[in-house]
């Protein structure tokens, strides 16, 4: 019987894992996804999309599917979906890794200003000054945060339209990475962007933008991330987290 893992996704990295795992003859690899994308770029290997219902409907997936190892490999940014893996697999006592790619640090010449959520990051953007062309990246899902601010422009990137309520002066840009530093200065220069607002989501995908701001002297606005379940062994790559599957399964062939 083929080990089967359950790949929390949503996540480039995720994608990535199922492509790896998915070549391995011993494994039987399900991704999940939470189904907020209209055209998802979907993994090889089975894939089931929506939400389980909580901590508990994972935990009663988890044992219906028969599944031996679960990988969270979702955005950092989403919480509650980690939190529940970490109580299903509590109860379930099916071993779980977390892949979160590590978060980006300032370097030399960046001007960044750290956060700790959307409101506080809507308020940096007040405080910068009227009239501000801002840049946001922080998804579709959190744009009531700026709703309010009707003395900046804001260029919203996304992968889906957002529905209302949104900033009053805005700008859609429908898009999904990676993205490439060439596009990166070129949307900067051609919407002439001078504050930046995203998340602290780490990865190379995204990143370019930040060496963009950077070189165009651009502030940014750079929302923490959120807590994330304490006991839960972490992986910083998808390489080291196919290791650590690899390593299970040839312990359950052998054992
Ligand atoms: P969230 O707040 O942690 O999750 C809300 C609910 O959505 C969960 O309780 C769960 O519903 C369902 N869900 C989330 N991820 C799921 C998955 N991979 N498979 C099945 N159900 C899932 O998550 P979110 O911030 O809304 O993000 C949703 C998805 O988008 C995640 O899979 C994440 O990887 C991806 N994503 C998020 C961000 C971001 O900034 N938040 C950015 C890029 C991609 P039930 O309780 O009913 O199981």
């Amino acid at each position: 019987m083929p080990v089967h893992v359950l790949v929390l996704g949503g996540t480039t990295e995720a994608r990535r894992l199922a492509e790896v795992l998915h070549t391995h003859p011993d494994l039987r690899v399900t991704s999940s996804l939470a189904g907020r994308v209209a055209a998802p770029r979907l993994p090889p290997g089975e894939v089931r999309i929506g939400g389980f219902g909580g901590a508990d409907g994972m935990a009663r997936w988890l044992r219906e599917h028969a599944v031996d190892a679960v990988i969270d490999a979702t955005h950092p940014f989403a919480e509650r979906i980690s939190f529940n893996a970490a109580g299903a697999a509590a109860t379930t006592h099916v071993p779980l890794l977390a892949l979160r790619r590590p978060g980006w640090v300032p370097g030399e010449g960046d001007d960044w200003r750290q956060v700790d959520s959307l409101a506080e990051a809507a308020r940096a953007v007040q405080e910068a000054g009227t009239g501000r062309r801002a840049f946001l990246t922080t998804g579709r899902m959190g744009l009531a945060s700026f709703a309010h601010i009707d003395d900046a422009h804001f260029l919203v990137r996304s992968v889906d339209a957002p529905e209302p309520p949104c900033p009053p002066h805005m700008e859609l840009l429908l898009d999904r990475g990676p993205f490439t530093l060439a596009g990166e200065r070129d949307v900067l220069a051609r919407h002439r962007i001078d504050i930046l607002v995203t998340k602290d989501s780490g990865g190379a995908a995204t990143a370019p933008k930040l060496t963009a701001a950077r070189e165009a002297g651009v502030p940014v606005v750079v929302v923490r991330r959120p807590p994330t379940p304490g006991g839960v062994p972490e992986a910083a790559t998808v390489a080291e987290a196919a290791a650590w599957i690899q390593a299970r399964s040839g312990a359950t062939a052998s054992g």
